[in-house]
């Protein structure tokens, strides 16, 4: 079923709202990957992309048993890496990527996790949503990433018209204080994980009273209804067909 978005922003004053909501609804949001230092989150933000945050924490404790650090991986053989990551997905593109940021790690920053986007970014894998997830988590800067939860639930509930995560990014930070936007980023992953599903959002257990798509997600609902019940239902043609007393015609004919 496709729910479309909402065409319009809603007004600034429900934004806030609709955010302050989520705010009270998730007040201890914070990231679902497991790490236990700054090398270990980035690596598992790698690792999250196309997977679950759940698969990817099955996954890294396996991977930092025989990895610890940057070194380590750094000197990893790939197909060993593949072995072990293999179930997170895209496992050949991710044990290059891992490999690869690990030896800029080691190469230019001593072994350790730059705090700057500039020097993240420069990183092999990484782009602006692991940055800022990076940023935010471990250095508590001020950074919001927007992966495909964010993104859906922005625009579900009018945050923003964006077609990219930038401009998905550059419309909701300026509904929130700078000191909140890695909190912002929590608060709406956590409502697109348990609330505000993709394919079936949950809108009688939601707490956004004010949200624009509730109308539009009770209109979809109802269309998969109306076509569900049409294919159950036998076409009146085909009724007819079955219900015709098969005496009309052949009494005339006798
Ligand atoms: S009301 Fe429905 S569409 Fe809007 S945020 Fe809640 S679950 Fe999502």
């Amino acid at each position: 079923m496709t729910i479309p978005f909402p065409k319009r922003k809603v007004t600034r004053a429900v934004a806030e709202a609709e955010l302050s909501v989520l705010e009270r609804t998730y007040p201890h949001a914070e990231t679902a990957l497991e790490y236990g230092n700054p090398f270990e989150l980035l690596i598992a933000v790698i690792l999250s992309a196309q997977c679950t945050d759940a698969r990817v924490n099955l996954t890294t404790p396996f991977l930092f048993a025989r990895y610890p650090d940057a070194a380590a991986l750094a000197a990893a053989k790939q197909e060993d890496v593949e072995g072990i990551i293999k179930s997170c997905g895209f496992f050949r593109m991710k044990s290059k990527n891992i490999i690869a940021a690990a030896q800029g790690l080691v190469k230019n920053h001593g072994g350790e996790v730059p705090s700057e986007r500039a020097a993240l970014e420069a990183l092999p894998g990484v782009g602006r949503k692991t940055a800022n997830v990076v940023m935010s988590v471990v250095f508590e800067a001020a950074a919001f990433a927007v992966d495909t939860h964010v993104f859906r639930v922005s625009h579900r509930l009018g945050l923003t018209l964006g077609t990219t995560p930038r401009a998905v990014e550059t419309d909701v930070t300026k509904l929130v204080p700078p000191e909140k936007w890695r909190h912002a980023h929590h608060w709406l992953i956590l409502h697109g994980r348990a609330i505000c599903k993709a394919p079936t959002p949950l809108c009688p257990q939601c707490p956004v009273s004010m949200c624009p798509s509730r109308p539009i997600v009770a209109r979809a609902f109802a269309a998969k209804l109306k076509t569900a019940s049409g294919r159950a239902r036998p076409s009146a043609p085909a009724a007819a067909t079955r219900r015709r007393p098969k005496s009309s015609s052949t009494a005339r004919t006798r």
